[in-house]
């Protein structure tokens, strides 16, 4: 790495450093701070970091690297599981010092740099009443969870984050700075949506905003894990049909010990549906009834809380330095015998590893599939599975544990599987992500605008022709 960095010889730094606002290496003592990444599983170190303050800088950077022949990778809130906001050698262009969000009330919408946070969009957003539907982790980042979808509490009412997008502005791999909207560039900006990393580094993000707020309405309802096929049933019924306000979730997970269980079910499998109504208080009871039809619950916790306070809920727990790991597919059904096997493999996982699935649809399936780079709004479900733990000696087991997850619910899987929820990297993922017309559509841009993929640390779409 100092190697990489050794061959960047000082003037040729001296440049860089006249016109970005701040170059970190090796031998600067924010280097180590600079560097990190959310995910602690991976270290990655950069020759050289280069934290824009400005699309200009961002140019500027982007420039330097060509000339220089360094590879280029791209963060903003450095959350990728796979740990992409970063890379050995080459150069990290960190959008962290372009943080910041201004909403428009007037014309209900929010303009967000391309290093903002999801929880400054939210609170920003709701000083206004406004909503803009985002991620479930306020320091997530906008630009890596806007480019790949962007999926949360409200987009079954409101449809995904990209469909909330009305522009994105990005540094182009010549340099160029690029506006892109339906009717500006209006191919770019259907493969931002869903596969944006591929063309650029979002500077600008410019989305629609909805009047909502202040409070979510919430549930959560636990059963011995023994009626997960009779739970599974009523819950895909329930789903396949349910309102667009209501988001929901199907888990298998262990009954924690401050949960409310009693002391011979705390560690035991448990099955969970958990909800979330974006409607009128007064629908609630009406709207989640169908859910609320199953067995007696082991537990049952419903009320109602602001919604910034539900946002930022899971801040501390999935803090920097978690070490984390997450596979994900789309499913319109899961099978019977699938359900067995993966309350066994919860019931004995690794660390805090648990299997969701969560209803898409809604909002979210109503946009044609051809209109995004997103691919899957056919599909009705969402399968993930996934663990946070602190010791590295577990990372093997972990990861292991996951892949055998998801390969139980492999024969279930329909088109989709989320790029940013997936830890997994490579050109077969990418298959995996947009099936192959959209892969196919997506080389043929990614030949148009980045010919020498200069942008391909991320969920990559090379730019070659399929039958090449
Ligand atoms: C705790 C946690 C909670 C999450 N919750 C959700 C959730 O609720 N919903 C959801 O949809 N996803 C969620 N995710 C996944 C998240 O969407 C992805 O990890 C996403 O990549 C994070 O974006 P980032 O900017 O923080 O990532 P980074 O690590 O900074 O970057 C990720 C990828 O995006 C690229 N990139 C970053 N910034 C730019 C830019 N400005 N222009 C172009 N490319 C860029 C990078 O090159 C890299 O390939 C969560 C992740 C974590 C760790």
């Amino acid at each position: 790495m100092v190697e990489a960095t050794r061959r960047i010889a000082p003037d040729h730094l001296q440049q860089l450093r006249r016109s970005c606002a701040e170059v970190i290496t090796p031998h600067d003592a924010g280097y180590d701070d600079g560097r990190r990444l959310w995910n602690a599983i991976h270290d990655r170190r950069p020759a050289v970091i280069a934290r824009p303050t400005s699309a200009a800088e961002v140019a500027a950077a982007v420039r330097f690297a060509r000339e220089h022949d360094l590879e280029v990778t791209v963060r903003s809130g450095g959350h990728s599981h796979a740990g992409i906001g970063g890379a050995n050698g080459g150069l990290l262009v960190d959008l962290s010092s372009m943080r910041g969000v201004a909403v428009d009330p007037g014309t209900r919408t929010a303009r967000a740099n391309g290093g903002a946070l999801l929880g400054e969009l939210d609170v920003a957003a709701q000083a206004h009443g406004l909503v803009c539907p985002t991620g479930v982790v306020g320091h997530t980042g906008v630009a890596g969870l806007t480019l790949g979808g962007g999926v949360g509490r409200l987009q079954r009412h409101f449809g995904l984050t990209i469909d909330n997008l009305a522009a994105v502005e990005l540094v182009t791999a010549d340099g160029r700075l690029v506006r892109a909207t339906d009717t500006d560039e209006p191919d770019l900006f259907w493969g931002l949506r869903g596969a944006g990393w591929n063309f650029g580094i979002a500077t600008a993000f410019e989305f629609r905003l909805h009047p909502f707020g202040p409070d979510l309405h919430r549930g959560v309802l636990s059963y011995p894990a023994s009626e997960v096929r009779e739970l599974w049933s009523l819950f895909r019924d329930y789903a396949l049909a349910a309102p667009d306000a209501v988001s929901c979730i199907f888990g298998l997970d262990r009954a924690a010990s401050d949960a409310g269980y009693s002391d011979e079910m705390v560690g035991k499998l448990i099955v969970y549906f958990a909800w979330n109504h974006s409607g009128a208080a007064e629908d609630v009871e009406r709207d989640t009834a169908g859910l609320r039809s199953g067995p007696k619950p082991l537990t049952t916790t419903i009320g109602s809380a602001p919604y910034l306070d539900v946002q930022s809920a899971h801040d501390l727990a999935f803090a920097w330095g978690s070490r984390s790991f997450i596979k994900s597919h789309n499913a319109n059904d899961v099978r019977p015998a699938a359900l067995e096997e993966l309350v066994e493999l919860v019931a004995g996982a690794p660390a805090d590893g648990s299997f969701d699935i969560t209803a898409l649809g809604g909002a979210i399936g109503r946009i044609p599939e051809d209109a995004t780079a997103y691919a899957g709004r056919t599909s009705a479900f969402d399968l993930s599975t996934g663990a946070g733990w602190s010791d590295p000696a577990e990372d093997g087991a972990v990861m292991d544990w996951c892949r055998r997850v998801m390969a139980v619910v492999e024969p279930d899987r329909a088109l989709g599987a989320y790029a940013n929820g997936n830890a997994d990297a490579g050109p077969e993922e990418s298959r995996r992500i947009y099936g192959d017309a959209k892969l196919a559509r997506l080389a043929a841009l990614k030949r148009e605008w980045d010919p020498d993929n200069v942008f391909h640390v991320n969920p990559n779409v090379a730019p070659v022709r399929a039958d090449a």
